[in-house]
């Protein structure tokens, strides 16, 4: 989540629309066990609070040093993305072993070195050129002068480690032949803390055309509670930023799942179009919506250790996050699995 005294400034507009489609195979094992459809819950239970953990403490680790853009942080971190989608078998939308969509030093405003957007997918079987985006941003702020390392946890670490988990309960779908109708792809976005570059860079360079993409679910920070949820009673909830915004489709698809699998309290406190602290602005999503993109920003609020040296991967909780995790995988399966795409009736009832 970036901060709101940089995010109410300045931003630049580039246009350097070049958008490639790919036509990359997504998935080899289409053939085997069609007659063992299972139900989706059984995926989604492979997203596990244990898996989070074990990633969260590697990718939140001081290691990698906050992970700031352009610096050695975050190309180590890049390259364990890289590294976790080539274990489970999933593709580059770029093809071979690129998996980074690479964004020039010119891009950038105030020092900050080229830095790389992540990029992995799964091909669509029935609609393979209509996109779900699934996204979450990888840098952090890094270490400051005193060299206390900004870890990160929840910013936006518990985005990150729970698309691999999405990742891996589609993949586990793909291998028993039920690949989604659509793609899905997974964007690791840089340079959010800075100024949600990463995002707009590929928004602007698309590699599944803009039109063709039928929605966005962004994860920034749902490993935490925030003191308005911080008792036993309360703790069962995430914040829904966005959904209703352009597709009431969008908005009531994800009730139900919630209803019917995670049973979460859907939050819309800060989805209040007067929001002081304009949420819906502030995070990667808001550069796919600017474009009448459908999208959901899943946030669990902001706590006492927000973009602070102590956001780390012990006091995140991991039962939650996996939980949370889970509605953003019913969601997309939802989504990419619907006879048709969403359809898009908020256009300019902002
Ligand atoms: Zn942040």
């Amino acid at each position: 989540m970036r901060n709101i005294l940089i995010a109410i400034g300045i931003s630049i507009l580039y246009s350097c629309g070049s958008s490639q489609n790919s036509s990359n195979t997504g998935s080899s094992s289409s053939s085997k066990a069609k007659e063992d459809k299972l139900d989706v819950a059984y995926y989604a239970e492979t997203i596990t609070s244990k898996e989070l953990k074990d990633y969260l403490y590697t990718f939140a680790g001081d290691d990698f040093e906050g992970r700031d853009t352009g610096e050695p942080g975050q190309k180590k971190a890049a390259e364990f993305l890289k590294e976790q989608y080539q274990k489970m078998n999933i593709p580059s939308p770029m093809g071979g072993d690129n998996y980074y969509q690479e964004i020039p030093e010119s891009y950038f405003r105030g020092g900050i070195k080229s830095s790389e957007n992540v990029l992995a997918y799964i091909k669509g079987s029935e609609k393979p050129d209509e996109v779900v985006v699934l996204s979450a941003h990888y840098d952090h702020v890094g270490v400051d002068s005193k060299g206390n390392i900004y870890n990160g946890a929840d910013d936006d670490g518990s985005g990150t480690v729970s698309l691999l988990e999405i990742a891996e309960a589609f993949v586990k779908a793909v291998e028993n032949g039920q690949e989604p109708k659509r793609s899905i792809l997974f964007l690791h976005v840089t340079g959010e803390e800075k100024g949600l570059y990463g995002s707009k860079y590929y928004t602007e360079n698309p590699v599944f055309s803009l039109e063709n993409t039928v929605a966005n679910l962004n994860i920034d920070m749902i490993g935490r509670i925030d003191s308005e949820h911080d008792s036993d009673d309360k703790r069962n909830y995430i914040y829904l930023i966005g959904s209703d915004r352009l597709s009431t489709e969008l908005h009531n698809l994800s009730e139900e799942v919630n209803a019917k699998y995670t049973k979460l309290n859907l939050d819309y406190t800060f989805n209040a179009k007067d929001d002081p602290n304009r949420f819906y602005y502030r995070s990667d999503h808001y550069n796919f919506a600017k474009h009448n993109i459908p999208i959901i920003f899943y946030f669990n609020g902001v706590h006492e250790d927000y973009h602070k040296p102590t956001d780390t991967p012990d006091k995140i909780e991991y039962d939650l996050m996996a939980k949370r995790a889970k509605l953003v995988f019913h969601t997309a399966w939802e989504i990419a699995n619907r006879e048709n795409r969403l359809v898009v009736d908020g256009i300019g009832k902002e």
